[in-house]
């Protein structure tokens, strides 16, 4: 756990991997549109037309539910890609409304009720924090006070397989990316290189057979976690195990 490693950047390679990123989030979320949209949808309301980005499809589709944008967050740009806001009907408990979707991740916090489930708005602007004191992500040290209380406070998490705490780079938070496959990683040799210094830690990290099946099999019970330094663009790994 925890990429320490990495290489120098070379600047026209950097902005090609921050392409393939991106890119990867708008896969996530045209199979996301199609999973969960069509069901959660209700059955009177107007799909709309489709769009040539499925990216802005989804949202489009939200937006369709809502009577406001959905809101952005700086340090996870995919959030929808993820499912981490997904359509629902459910009341949000900061603000009592149900606004046609709701943030899936885990709100962490003593005062936090039970299964309460909070809209993107009322953790975008800071107010589910300050009603409960929820927090939604845990931020290694490094990083700037507002830069910390952004991602803690006021941005949703997203699924992993262990607890870990998002990396920092430049006195700044990693803008998460995403969660690359194999063949995306290897595409990328910055985190790749970082993968592979860290997992070097152990035995099996330097059984070459081992780490390419490792690569492989990314995705499944082992996950890579893509992070972007939003100062200097290097790319942050963390990964886990089921
Ligand atoms: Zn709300
Ligand atoms: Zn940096």
């Amino acid at each position: 756990m925890g990429g320490g490693g990495g290489v120098e950047r070379v600047g026209i390679v950097e902005t090609q991997k921050r392409g393939k990123a991106r890119r990867r989030v708008l896969c996530i979320a045209q199979g996301q549109q199609r999973r969960s949209l069509a069901g959660a949808l209700a059955p009177d309301r107007p799909l709309g037309t489709r769009a040539s980005s499925p990216g802005v499809a989804v949202c489009g589709r939200l937006h369709a539910l809502t009577d406001d944008p959905l809101p952005t967050f700086r340090y996870y740009p995919g959030p929808l890609a993820d499912q981490t806001i997904e359509p629902s009907q459910i009341e949000c408990a900061a603000c009592g409304r149900t606004r046609g979707c709701i943030v899936t991740s885990t709100a962490y916090g003593a005062d936090v009720p039970d299964d309460a489930r909070f809209c993107p708005w009322c953790i975008a602007d800071g107010s589910a924090h300050r009603l409960y004191g929820v927090t939604f992500n845990e931020v290694e040290a490094g990083a700037a006070p507002e830069a910390i209380a952004e991602v803690e406070q006021r941005t949703p998490g997203f699924v992993t397989w262990q607890d870990w705490a998002w990396p920092t780079h430049c006195e700044d938070v990693g803008v998460y990316l995403g969660q690359p496959p194999g063949e995306e990683l290897r595409a990328n040799r910055e985190a790749y290189d970082a993968l592979l210094a860290d997992i070097a830690q152990w035995d099996w990290g330097r059984d070459m057979d081992y780490v390419r099946d490792f690569i492989d099999g990314l995705g499944g019970s082992q996950v890579a976690y893509l992070f972007e330094c939003p100062r200097c663009s290097k790319q942050l790994l963390r990964w886990d195990i089921d």
